[in-house]
């Protein structure tokens, strides 16, 4: 096992260390820490007679809140350093922890109060299709290779998780018909004005999502909405009721399948939400993706849930923290990290067709190369909304078929949400990163 020294330094000792456990994991290793340099395979620090040399002023610019990309990655995604040496630990730092979201511009954000994609470092350079920190890990590894498990760049498949937001039940009459005008489809208008004469369900779908699921042996989470009706900036939330979830809920339950929270977009907390749910809320994924992620992670950690799922860009597919693993994010206001961990969210159906304007033909080719691209070192996190498998419109089913298809080729497996909390040891970032230095 690598032993690692880190300079006492309370700017970046705990910082630092994060960025070694998250090596550490990439690398599926584990190492030591030491308190003699002398007895150290790699020693951190911030002078050249350290091994790998910090850098003081990038953690003096965290801490005084000189967070945007602009200043900190001026001339492209990696840091450098004042005598101009790429600084990997740094980048990784603030790569993975979204640092750029920290004090937003009002441009930054949407109308709904979203960090823009087109305002973030990765539209910038064009990255965001790329496990950029994966690339990062691998470079230190080539560096210094007691770093990984056998020295060599760890090169295991990748998995994916597939999830289903529950957004609508009952409503979908509305929606079809209204796509069927919009494309002048008077067929399927006909079909849509007939069904709801017969009070066929449109949307109410979950007996047959959870079929298809197990179909492709997949083990899903669904996310519940607890609040009903439009908030004030037009957002639609459930159109179903707490004793249809309840009912829904049980449904998924009998599957051995998970459910979780979907924080509606109201301004209401997580506790007078998580109130209304019949089994103890342990997963978030907020809704329509509304949140800030800074705030979003001291509420998630407040409400006790162990993972989110909420962490990708509505407006294009791939990794909105460069990073393609789940991560227990740092928490720079009290120097330790969270209590849970985050899955970041890579593929959405909305965003191919909705936000990046893409027909089913050219997802499909985009998804796989994406995929291709991205087959080792990843956990690929799905989102497909129970809505999309619609009767009507089905496009979306069956990209949703072919894409899962695409992992069974690739040969990549599938992961539960509890499986992945698991993997992750909460426990044993937050002992080791804060253990005490003495
Ligand atoms: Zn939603």
């Amino acid at each position: 096992m690598p032993s690692i020294f880190i300079e006492d330094n309370p700017l970046y000792h705990n910082k630092v260390k994060w960025v070694m456990q998250i090596i550490s994991q990439y690398a599926h290793t584990t190492y030591e820490y030491v308190l003699d340099k002398n007895q150290s395979n790699i020693s951190v620090g911030s002078s050249t007679a350290y091994d790998i040399k910090i850098d003081d002023s990038f953690f003096e610019k965290l801490k005084n809140e000189r967070t945007k990309w602009k200043e900190i990655l001026p001339d492209g995604p990696i840091y450098k350093n004042e005598c101009g040496e790429e600084s990997l630990l740094e980048t990784i730092f603030y790569l993975v922890n979204c640092i750029q979201e920290m004090n937003p511009d009002p441009e930054d954000i949407d109308h709904y109060g979203r960090f823009k994609y087109s305002a973030s470092l990765q539209f910038h350079y064009g990255i965001i299709e790329e496990n950029f920190v994966g690339h990062l890990i691998d470079q230190l590894i080539l560096q210094f290779p007691i770093l990984s498990l056998d020295g060599n760049l760890p090169q295991v498949k990748s998995k994916f998780y597939i999830s289903h937001d529950i957004d609508i039940l009952l409503s979908g009459w509305k929606i079809e018909g209204y796509l069927a005008l919009k494309q002048f489809k008077w067929g399927l208008l006909l079909k849509v004005i007939w069904d709801t004469i017969r009070r066929k369900p449109f949307y109410n779908n979950i007996d047959q999502v959870i079929e298809l699921d197990k179909k492709n042996g997949i083990t899903p989470c669904f996310y519940w909405l607890a609040s009903h009706g439009k908030d004030p900036n037009g957002i639609m939330n459930a159109d179903y009721t707490i004793e249809d979830l309840n009912i829904q809920c049980q449904k998924v339950k009998s599957h051995g399948f998970e459910s979780g929270i979907h924080k509606s977009s109201f301004e209401t907390t997580f506790h007078q939400e998580i109130a209304h749910f019949p089994f103890k809320v342990e997963h978030n994924r907020y809704h329509f993706l509304k949140f800030q992620t800074h705030s979003a992670w001291k509420e998630i950690e407040a409400a006790g849930l162990k993972t989110d799922a909420s962490l990708g860009f509505a407006e294009h597919i791939g990794f909105r923290n460069s990073y393609g693993l789940p991560f227990v994010p740092f928490d720079v206001e009290n120097d330790r990290p969270y209590s849970f961990v985050e899955i970041p969210l890579h593929v959405m159906d909305v965003t191919l067709m909705q936000y990046m304007g893409l027909n089913a033909e050219t997802a499909d080719k985009r998804l796989r190369m994406f995929t291709e691209k991205n087959k080792n070192q990843c956990i690929l996190s799905v989102l497909w909304h129970n809505n999309s498998f619609s009767n009507y419109q089905k496009d979306l089913n069956t990209l949703f078929e072919g894409y899962v298809n695409c992992f069974k080729v690739q040969d990549l497996y599938n992961l539960g949400v509890n499986k992945i909390f698991e993997d992750h040891q909460i426990n044993d970032i937050q002992n080791r990163v804060t253990e005490k230095r003495i």
